[in-house]
């Protein structure tokens, strides 16, 4: 057996769904991969045959995570200002690596949350009747 469909009556869980999301792996099946690269999403998922392509991801995974990330970076930087006060040049070396570390590692299990998000929320072309199902992957559409 290749794969198995593990909502056979067609119900999509959004906290499953997210939570493969975050994991990389396909809202649908679990198995199969989303990511081909860091942040390229594969056009359709390699085990269930699912459809990715019709994600609109767009702004909202930076969105998030600048929100996630400014918050901890802020408040630590608060913190260390108030209990040591360091050289500003102190705060550099911390916060800035820091903050772009945590970016690049959150961006990643942000996008596929929040495809897996659309795609159990039957956003865009991942409602069967919507219109926008029917688009062709980007591979096939005339560029
Ligand atoms: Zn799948």
């Amino acid at each position: 057996m290749p794969y198995e469909i593990k909502d056979p009556a067609g119900e999509r869980s959004a906290k499953s769904a997210m939570l493969r999301g975050l994991r990389g792996r396909c809202p649908r099946c679990g198995e199969g991969r989303i990511f081909g690269r860091y942040l390229k999403v594969n056009e359709e998922c390699s085990a269930c045959g699912e459809a990715l392509y019709h994600h609109r991801a767009d702004d909202a995974p930076p969105y998030v995570v600048i929100t996630v990330v400014g918050h901890i970076v802020v408040g630590l930087a608060l913190a260390m200002e108030r209990s040591l006060q360091p050289d500003l040049w102190i705060h550099m070396m911390i916060w800035a690596p820091l903050t772009l570390l945590l970016s690049l590692l959150m961006l990643q299990p942000v996008k596929g949350a929040l495809i897996g998000m659309q795609w159990a929320f039957k956003m865009h072309g991942f409602d069967p009747e919507s219109p926008e199902a029917q688009e062709p992957p980007p591979s096939l559409a005339a560029s």
